[in-house]
């Protein structure tokens, strides 16, 4: 049971690192919700985070996870403890502290550049953090913690950077770090030139048609415009013609 945890934690921790340049220490913002799940679960974060992950990690908290944990009072003494004992990272919101799970939010806007983890029992704030791409996503489940495979919209994220779709900073050079590590570089580029050489190929096709529509739109005025001057020739011609008949 645990080597498979373990493996899917890899495979998933491989994902964001490749994809989303997460790496080690990993930043793990927990919440009150996290850190009482873990008293609950009698979770050594210290000792079991860095293990599952296998890596180094930080375990981090905002002031506002904190003064929340103070209002919520004596049920959560032993939450607060643990949220006490980990850094606590600036948020924004130094004059009015918001929700645990609105600050959170707020640590991991913007495509997420200090690369945060998020660990949360709350669902609302799970669901929220599934619908940005690229952040990590951790639970505790009985006594057990668990890294959450990347979510819909994170490999969504993925596949549009890859077609091109997307442009991220991040996305691109750890797309092109990867290629060159595997000697991939030139190949695509070619391949892409070629495809771009063979897009524009096709272009005389359409030329040809739009010569066509041009000669087609262009003949009937043309035509029109023919017609005016015949029928002005004739008139005029006539006239020419008697004239010169007469000149003659
Ligand atoms: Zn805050």
């Amino acid at each position: 049971m645990k080597i498979t945890r373990q493996k899917h934690a890899k495979k998933h921790l491989g994902f964001f690192r490749n994809n989303f340049g997460v790496r080690e220490p990993y930043q793990i913002l927990l919440d009150g919700t996290f850190c009482q799940a873990a008293l609950r679960g009698r979770v050594q974060l210290r000792e079991q985070l860095p293990r599952y992950l296998m890596g180094e990690t930080q375990l981090c908290t905002t002031r506002c996870v904190l003064k929340e944990l103070e209002t919520l009072g004596k049920d959560l003494y032993g939450a607060k403890l643990i949220a006490q004992k980990c850094q606590v990272r600036n948020c924004p919101h130094f004059k009015n502290a918001v929700s645990g799970s609105e600050c959170l939010l707020s640590m991991v806007e913007e495509g997420n550049p200090h690369h945060y983890f998020v660990a949360t029992q709350d669902q609302n704030l799970s669901v929220k953090v599934k619908k940005k791409p690229g952040i990590p996503l951790m639970f505790i489940i009985q006594n057990t913690i668990v890294l959450d495979k990347p979510s819909p919209k994170t490999i969504a994220f993925v596949k549009a950077v890859e077609s091109g779709q997307l442009v991220s900073v991040h996305e691109k050079e750890s797309i092109k770090q990867l290629k060159q590590e595997q000697g991939l570089v030139k190949n695509p580029e070619q391949r892409r030139r070629k495809k771009r050489k063979k897009i524009s190929g096709p272009n005389p096709l359409s030329c040809l048609k739009k010569k066509k529509k041009t000669e087609d739109t262009k003949s009937p005025a043309s035509k029109k415009k023919r017609k005016r001057i015949r029928i002005r020739n004739r008139s005029t011609s006539k006239v020419l013609s008697e004239k010169q008949n007469a000149e003659g």
